[in-house]
């Protein structure tokens, strides 16, 4: 892709699209179209395919998308299936429609049937039943997959896409009651350190084990994506390893210089017993992960006590 391509990365206020476009930058590519939610709402069939129309970029980064951790998925199971099919329908369909040759689309590795062989190769898709929790969310992300595959077979179009594993990094969302399990643990320890009570409350039973990416890691593999000429399929984005989710919250309270005591919380759903993602098929390609667990907590801890601090 040359460095004056115009590239549209949807969902750039967002943890992933805003760590492409850091990655895009750092890279020199200078055409990158940006629209906020209220310049553009991509649920919007109409704006969607007007905006595509007039600008034509020669690429798209699909990396918008109603997300959310185990509760929200559990509860907003409409609004996740709804907002997450509109706007794949509406960016595939109108990328097409402007003749745009090339997409990459991210999903997420709860595609994945629940009981799956670890670690889990992209050829594991529509192999068995979802996991519950998240059902509504992978099945949206499922359907965009199969519409770049399908795209590509019927009107010779160029979309791929990247699974991520379970992300983290600045611009996290730290509200508990709709975050991910790692920027709400970190959240948790902070305060918990702060008010001196002693324990930090971990949802589940801590045996679920989680694989975690930093996500200028995920914007590092989507832009070699691209600039691999990766133009069809489903490939993996993680980094081979895992931890347990009592693990885990160790050391984020090493990060966070907490030293209470963990407390389950056996009230709160423990979802898929594991998801560790084969990366093999982008490995040997010649991409692999870069961030250590550890200091992908650390930079994320520094970014959320500055979050906080403004
Ligand atoms: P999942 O990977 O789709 O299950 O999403 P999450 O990141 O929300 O949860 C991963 C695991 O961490 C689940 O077993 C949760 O029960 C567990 N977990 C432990 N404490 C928390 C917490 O405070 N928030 C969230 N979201 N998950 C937690």
């Amino acid at each position: 892709m040359d460095k004056d391509a115009r590239i549209f990365v949807a969902g750039h206020r967002g943890m992933v699209g805003s760590a492409i476009v850091r990655r895009l930058e750092a890279g020199g590519y200078c055409d990158l179209l940006l629209r906020t939610r209220s310049e553009l709402d991509l649920t919007d069939q109409s704006q969607v395919f007007d905006f595509l129309q007039s600008e034509k970029p020669d690429f798209i980064f699909l990396a918008a998308a109603k997300v959310g951790g185990i509760h929200a998925n559990n509860t907003a199971r409409g609004e996740f299936i709804y907002e997450n099919l509109a706007i794949e329908a509406n960016v595939i369909e109108g990328a097409k429609r402007a003749e745009v040759d090339r997409l990459l689309f991210l999903g997420s590795s709860c595609i994945y049937p629940r009981d799956c062989p670890q670690p889990i190769k992209e050829d594991y898709l529509l192999t068995g039943p979802l996991e519950a929790t998240n059902e509504p969310y992978a099945i949206a992300k499922i359907a965009g997959i199969k519409l770049c595959e399908n795209y590509n077979a019927q009107f010779g179009t160029h979309y791929a896409s990247v699974m991520p594993t379970n992300l983290y990094g600045p611009n996290d969302n730290y509200n508990l009651e709709t975050s991910h399990v790692l920027p709400a643990l970190i959240r948790k320890a902070h305060e918990a350190k702060a008010r001196g009570d002693g324990e930090l409350v971990v949802w589940g039973s801590g045996r679920p084990m989680r694989e975690f990416l930093y996500v200028d890691d995920m914007a590092d593999a989507c832009v070699f994506a691209m600039e691999a000429g990766i133009t069809q399929g489903l490939y993996n984005v993680g980094t081979g390893k895992d931890v347990t989710i009592r693990e885990l919250a160790e050391t984020v309270m090493e990060v966070v210089g907490f030293e209470g005591d963990i407390v389950f919380d056996a009230s709160k759903p423990d979802g898929t017993p594991r998801k560790l993602l084969d990366v093999s098929r982008l490995q040997s390609l010649g991409w692999s992960a870069s961030t250590p667990l550890k200091d992908g907590i650390a930079r994320s801890y520094a970014d959320f006590k500055q979050s906080i601090s403004v």
